[in-house]
């Protein structure tokens, strides 16, 4: 099977903060691919901006490092490479002051497709909004590309909304939440609403639950100081399981359209239940023995804060107040330092009404699990007899796929998130990105758990690392008579 790669007009891409960690790890790689795999017409341009004194070939030497590193053994192709770099470019600037922005102005062209991604502390988005407009660079076609964290609370994501809507329009700002850059992330989509087989069984009368879940094996490690006044809850699930659960969830959309598809996620989130203290668990790693006989650090000592009461791990169980979803519990969990790298949606149907072979003990719900990571795919569990001459026995199997090998060659080859999602950005296509009140919901829903924590001084409950979690979250499931999906080493 040949994707079709859809070519995008000649584009201006600056990438503020291109000298750091996101750029270098997924935006730049992820540019080089797309132009391997032809995506990048001829005249466009990158154009780094960070406060690093380089000049273009400074940045380019960067990038080229970059690429080796992170875009993957088999994409290295020295000549390729060195054509792509020609599409860089570089500007010292500084989002705070006036240094470079007269440059800028001069080197952006506003004949063709613009867009700004705002890969820097989110301290700086909104100065950078305001600078784009004041130095005249933008202009009312321009986009805009916003890094998460987008806020920390409903306060200041309103505020920061505020800011940006001072100088762009609502069609203009893509906020990122690369989790819907996933190929199957947009496949969940797919299989919904192109197949007839699963729609008219996607509701409480069929559902007997979902399970989302999204375990790290990592720790905080370097980040710990800003994740420690973040958190699970924040990090995770405000944006990230918040988003694949609207997916789920979501009435049919009359169209595959940017605004159509997140109003209706948006009245997914405004469904949401408020979430009480039972029905909630947050945990926070211990410290540990590793293999090698050194210790590993606990939470509180990758985040530096022996005080810290910041989640690493969260998971709850929350309903859908609306026709469809009412009496099917949706239960989500994440968490860092566990068992295994799993990110995957679980829809569990409910029993036969009536079992009309009398073998209760093989019997298992159908599954239809939908794997993030690793090894993106699906995987729906049926009933089956057990072969051989010993009666009618059930037996579970799974109907695997995995989508690099149903795909062949080219599903081997899955784009990265990021790539997928900026060259939406160059088409001009908002479906994958979050939406001004979408964001604004998700924190509205978010915000009150979070007060409650503070005002009782909930301490998260300790959990050992490579384990699963702790203890009470299994005790979620346990109490409504089901259980969790096994977290895969
Ligand atoms: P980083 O600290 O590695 O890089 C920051 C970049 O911003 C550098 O290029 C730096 O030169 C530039 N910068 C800093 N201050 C500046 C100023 N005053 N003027 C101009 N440039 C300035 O950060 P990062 O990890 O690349 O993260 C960038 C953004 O992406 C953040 O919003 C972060 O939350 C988000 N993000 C990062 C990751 C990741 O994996 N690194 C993942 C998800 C989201």
């Amino acid at each position: 099977m040949v994707s079709r790669v859809i070519p995008v007009d000649v584009f201006d891409l600056v990438i503020f903060g291109g000298t750091g960690d996101l750029a270098r790890r997924k935006v730049l790689p992820g540019l080089y691919r797309r132009f391997l795999a032809g995506q990048m017409p001829e005249g466009a341009r990158i154009i780094g901006a960070a406060r690093a004194d380089l000049d273009d070939q400074g940045f380019r030497d960067m990038a080229r490092a970059a690429i080796g590193e992170f875009a993957g053994a088999a994409k290295q192709d020295a000549e390729a490479i060195g054509q792509f770099l020609d599409h860089l470019h570089y500007v010292a600037i500084d989002a705070t002051g006036e240094g470079g922005w007269d440059r800028l102005a001069a080197i952006v062209r506003k004949d063709v497709v613009q867009a700004f991604y705002f890969s820097v502390a989110p301290s700086l988005f909104g100065e950078l909004a305001e600078r784009l407009h004041h130095h005249g660079i933008a202009t009312a076609q321009s986009r805009i590309v916003v890094e998460k964290p987008f806020g920390h609370d409903l306060g200041t994501a309103q505020a920061l909304n505020a800011t940006l809507a001072a100088h762009f329009s609502e069609g203009q700002i893509y906020r990122i939440d690369h989790y819907l850059g996933k190929e199957t992330v947009q496949n969940l989509m797919a299989v919904r609403f192109a197949n007839m087989l699963f729609e008219p069984l996607w509701n409480a009368q069929y559902i007997d639950h979902v399970q989302i879940t999204v375990a790290e094996t990592v720790g905080v490690g370097g980040r710990g100081a800003y994740y420690d006044r973040s958190g699970a809850m924040r990090d995770m699930m405000q944006n990230h399981l918040m988003q694949l659960l609207c997916l789920i969830a979501m009435e049919p959309p009359y169209k595959f359209d940017p605004d159509a598809v997140r109003d209706e996620k948006l009245k997914v989130i405004r469904a949401l239940d408020p979430v009480g203290p039972e029905d909630i668990v947050r945990g926070q790693y211990r410290g540990g023995a590793k293999k090698d006989g050194l210790g590993e650090p606990s939470y509180v000592e990758d985040a530096a804060n022996p005080a810290s009461l910041t989640e690493s791990y969260v998971a709850l169980k929350v309903m859908v107040a609306n026709w469809r979803w009412k009496g099917t519990p949706f239960y989500l969990r994440t968490g860092k330092k566990l068992r295994g790298r799993t990110s995957e949606i679980a829809i569990v149907f409910r029993e036969p009404p009536h079992s009309i072979f009398g073998d209760e003990e093989g019997w298992r719900e159908n599954v239809l699990a939908i794997r993030l990571q690793p090894n993106e795919g699906m995987n729906l569990t049926v009933m089956i007899k057990e072969p051989g001459p010993g009666g009618m026995r059930l037996t579970e199997v799974p109907l695997d796929m995995s989508f690099a090998d149903a795909l062949g060659e080219d599903g081997a080859d899955i784009p990265d998130a990021y790539e997928r999602l900026i060259m939406d950005v160059i088409r001009g296509n908002q479906t994958l990105f979050m939406r001004g009140d979408e964001v604004e919901a998700a924190w509205a829903w978010t915000d009150p758990i979070i007060a409650g924590w503070e005002e009782r001084g909930d301490r998260p409950r300790g959990y050992d690392p490579g384990s699963s979690g702790p203890e009470d979250a299994l005790m979620l499931l346990h109490r409504d008579g089901r259980r969790w999906r096994e977290i895969r080493e």
